[in-house]
């Protein structure tokens, strides 16, 4: 890559896991009401022919790493799991008694916080009492978040037995001086006994999350890091940038000085040889920060222009309507987001009074909903089209100086009615997102909201 691109377009941009972005959603526009009335809609239309997604959000963790930016509560003490449980149960059945019929459930996905935190017993009567009141679609697809370091051997063979086939496990990095600056102390063979376990088991999509650009990280702990994973097969990769927003996070994330952080050219070359590495070893790029053996179903949808991508970062199949439970998850039915109140406290108080935890979301307008196609189109298959380039680049012009400017520089290719991201460009797609989100180009934010997009 060359300097002069990373130099140019190394600026702070949204990761793009929904459009708006967070920080652009109109909650004056918002309300309870609005988001049922959209939950209702949403679900009408998909879930009989689609089936709809749950995220499920287990916010407890029994150390800090100083690397997070997760909505996580730290503590050792078990007792919180029971009364966790039961909440999550009673929101989910505040919904079922908002919907007509029973939710087929296509997608769960566990995430935290640490899902390995509750005991697997405990796991299990969350996942039971969901499917009290719902059914599983066809070809349903069910993954969890495990911890290397308190996964067991029963969190796996449970799960396997409710039909999750799906687990990923944070990695981050070999290197001991890393894992010592991140406090994340997490030794290969903890990895190593978990993955053996889950294929031994049966789960047939295992997943391992790889970050570069951690502090004190070199381009030897990278590349051993790599090596080591390789000799254990995981079908498919997360491979991404650290975010650094100290600003936003607080003191969570100050185990460590600025400087110890690699900066942008070296965290680039991390990067590039790490991809190089991975596309050796058979990985293959999907999306943004993804890679895959083709033997994996993220391959194979995105080699179908199946991909999809919401809060849960990439998913082999699109569900219209996705309910997140649990504190501060999102929930999106397309034509609305809706988050929950972010602390456990408050989760607690509005659903004994038997209220949904929302607290605020956005009404997605019709101009929102194009260009949040385009945006999926673009994160989840590198290109995107339009019937009539009236429908809004028009009205703002800067849209297509910038995706010239873009075509200039090698990132895109400009078809009749679309454009296509060239190899060269594949990694500052956030970058040419960005040019396509008309909120961000009206009112750029006052204070640094987001992480650098290299
Ligand atoms: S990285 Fe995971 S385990 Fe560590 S604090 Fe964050 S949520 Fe908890």
């Amino acid at each position: 890559m060359k300097n002069s691109l990373l130099q140019k377009y190394n600026v702070a941009g949204p990761r793009y896991t929904s459009y708006p972005t967070v920080p652009y959603w109109n909650e004056a526009d918002f309300n309870l009401s609005v988001w049922v009335e959209t939950l209702k809609k949403a679900f009408k239309e998909s879930n009989d022919s689609e089936g709809i997604s749950l995220y499920i959000h287990l916010p407890f963790c029994e150390s800090l790493c100083t690397f997070c930016g997760c909505n996580k509560r730290i503590t050792k003490n078990h007792d919180v799991e029971d009364p966790y449980i039961t909440a999550l149960l009673k929101e989910f059945s505040l919904y079922c008694s908002i919907l007509d019929e029973k939710p087929k459930i296509k997608e769960i996905h566990l995430g935290g916080g640490t899902p390995t935190f509750f005991a697997a017993d405990k796991l299990d009567k969350l996942i039971n009492g969901i499917f009290e009141k719902a059914e599983k679609a066809d070809h349903y697809e069910f993954s969890f978040e495990g911890h290397p370091n308190n996964t067991t051997r029963e969190h796996l063979q449970k799960f396997y037995d409710l039909g999750f086939r799906r687990v990923s496990f944070g990695v981050q990095d070999y290197s001991p001086k890393v894992q010592k600056a991140i406090n994340r102390i997490q030794p290969f063979h903890n990895v190593a006994k978990v993955t053996l376990w889950a294929k031994e088991i049966g789960y047939t999509s295992i997943g391992h999350d790889i970050i570069f650009g951690l502090p004190f990280q070199e381009l030897e702990d990278v590349i051993d890091t790599i090596e080591k994973t390789k000799s254990l097969q995981p079908d498919r990769l997360a491979f991404y940038s650290y975010a650094h927003v100290p600003w936003i996070k607080g003191n969570g994330q100050r185990g460590f000085k600025d400087e110890d952080i690699p900066k942008d050219e070296t965290k680039r070359m991390l990067y590039e040889v790490g991809k190089e590495l991975l596309s050796k070893n058979g990985y293959l790029e999907i999306g943004m920060d993804h890679f895959a053996l083709k033997t994996d179903s993220l391959y194979e949808s995105f080699s179908q222009k199946k991909l999809h991508r919401n809060f849960m970062g990439y998913s082999s199949s699109k569900t219209q309507l996705m309910i997140g439970l649990g504190v501060s998850s999102i929930s999106d039915s397309w034509y609305s987001f809706a988050q929950n109140v972010k602390t456990i406290e408050e989760y607690y108080n509005l659903l004994k009074q038997d209220e949904l935890p929302v607290f605020r979301g956005h009404k997605l307008t019709e101009e929102d909903l194009k260009i949040r196609k385009h945006i999926l189109n673009l994160m989840c298959h590198f290109e995107t089209s339009w019937e009539d380039k009236k429908e809004y680049f028009e009205e703002i012009p800067d849209v297509l100086i910038q995706l010239q400017e873009m075509k200039n520089d090698g990132l895109i290719t400009i078809e009749e009615n679309g454009i296509k991201v060239t190899e060269a460009g594949k990694p500052f797609v956030r970058n040419i997102c960005m040019a396509f989100d008309l909120l961000l180009k009206r009112k750029a934010p006052e204070t640094v909201l987001f992480s650098m997009t290299i």
